[in-house]
């Protein structure tokens, strides 16, 4: 892979905070979709371990970001990102992705970041009050500079990152109005077709499995943990008695099972329907059990992540190839952001060292 931006291909921008490993509602929601882009061969696509945004919220907790730095890594590997084909890179030593921002913040009000849903959503399950750090508000700030460096056009999310890609298009606008067109590039989301992928419930319940609500399946759980994890998982509370009607909707294990289960699935674990319409319809008209529902979703899970686990077991044989992988992803960010950087500071006129006009009135 070439050390500028591949701007033949289509330019692909995520990541994910490094604050714990990753689970289930990253996989479906965006991870999957990125092994899937990959492998097309058309996309040149960078994946961002996003250090410095999981310190918004952890700054007195720095070993908790270190420690996952590589859990992470080895989550992607597992999943099936391949470091020939993905630029795997660390945000923190991207020094692009630090200056940008600055510019950027002059591009957004106050009342503009106080408006996003999802950080808004965030800072009250985070109890910040009036401890809310500054860094956490304008982390959208710094997420549109990680797209924009990389002149990303697409970007595979989970739904809670709509606000976040709105932001980005409307400082890209402003920047373009006030500066001029053709540096920086207006991004758009990549959503999961299936709606139950777009924002995957915790095993709770809770509206978005996540890290911070203790909800998650993880993509390395084992066997054991993985069933137990299903068998204690929250179903429809009126659903007491096998012959009771049940409830689909809202009921994590139906919600899995759209979001995971497959017709093969049934033919060869649960042969008694067709499909998962067949299976919703017996469970809501009554005499279809909770256990039996739990046990082919295990069935259906174990299948899936076996063979993520056994990858993830290969390449934490050897941390240091992962540490030198993840150099050299970084490295390759580093040069194609610093472009980007340089045509930006041109944009604005503070090139004042190497702009010739400029040099010329003077010297
Ligand atoms: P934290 O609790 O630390 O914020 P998180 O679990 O929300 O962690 P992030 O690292 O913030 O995870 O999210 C990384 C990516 O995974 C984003 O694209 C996000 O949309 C996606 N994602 C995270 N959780 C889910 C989910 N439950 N369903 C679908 N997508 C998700
Ligand atoms: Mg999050």
């Amino acid at each position: 892979m070439s050390n500028s931006a591949n701007t033949e291909k289509k330019i692909i921008l995520t990541g994910d905070r490094p604050t714990g490993s990753l689970h289930l509602g990253h996989y479906v929601g965006s991870l999957r979709k990125r092994v899937e882009l990959q492998n097309t061969g058309e996309y040149d696509q960078f994946v961002m371990i996003a250090d410095l945004q999981a310190l918004t919220d952890n700054a007195d907790n720095p070993g908790k970001i270190r420690d996952n730095i590589l859990e992470v890594t080895l989550d992607y590997l597992a999943a099936g990102l391949e470091p020939d084909k993905t630029t795997i890179f660390v945000q923190s030593h991207v020094p692009a992705l630090t200056e940008l921002p600055m510019f950027y913040s002059n591009l957004v009000t106050v009342s503009r970041l106080e408006r996003n849903p999802t950080v808004k959503a965030e800072i009250k399950m985070r109890n910040f009050e009036r401890s809310l750090p500054v860094g956490f508000m304008t982390y959208p700030i710094s997420q549109a500079a990680d797209i924009t460096a990389f002149k990303a056009r697409y970007v595979p999310v989970g739904d809670d990152q709509l606000p976040m890609i709105e932001q980005t298009r409307e400082i890209v606008s402003n920047f373009n109005r006030i500066y001029g067109e053709g540096i920086l590039v207006e991004p758009e989301a990549i959503l999961s077709s299936n709606s139950a992928c777009k924002r995957l419930v915790g095993t709770d319940g809770n509206a978005k499995m996540s890290k911070s609500l203790g909800n998650c399946i993880y993509l390395k759980d084992d066997a054991k943990t993985l069933k137990q994890k299903i068998m204690s998982m929250y179903t429809d509370p009126l659903h007491i008695n096998v012959s009771d009607p049940g409830h689909t909707e809202n009921n994590p294990v139906f919600i899995y099972l759209e979001a995971f289960s497959t017709d093969d699935d049934f033919a060869n674990f649960m042969p008694d329907y067709k499909n998962l319409a067949e299976m919703k319809e017996h469970y809501e008209r009554g005499g279809l059990g909770d256990m039996k529902c739990k046990k082919f979703l295990n069935s259906v899970m174990q299948q899936m992540l076996e063979p993520i686990r056994q990858r993830r077991e290969e390449y934490a044989k050897d941390k240091g190839a992962l540490l030198e992988m993840l150099k050299k992803g970084t490295e390759r960010a580093v040069e194609v952001s610093n472009e980007t950087l340089a045509q930006v500071r041109n944009a604005i006129g503070i090139n004042y060292f190497d702009d010739k006009t400029f040099l010329d009135k003077y010297i």
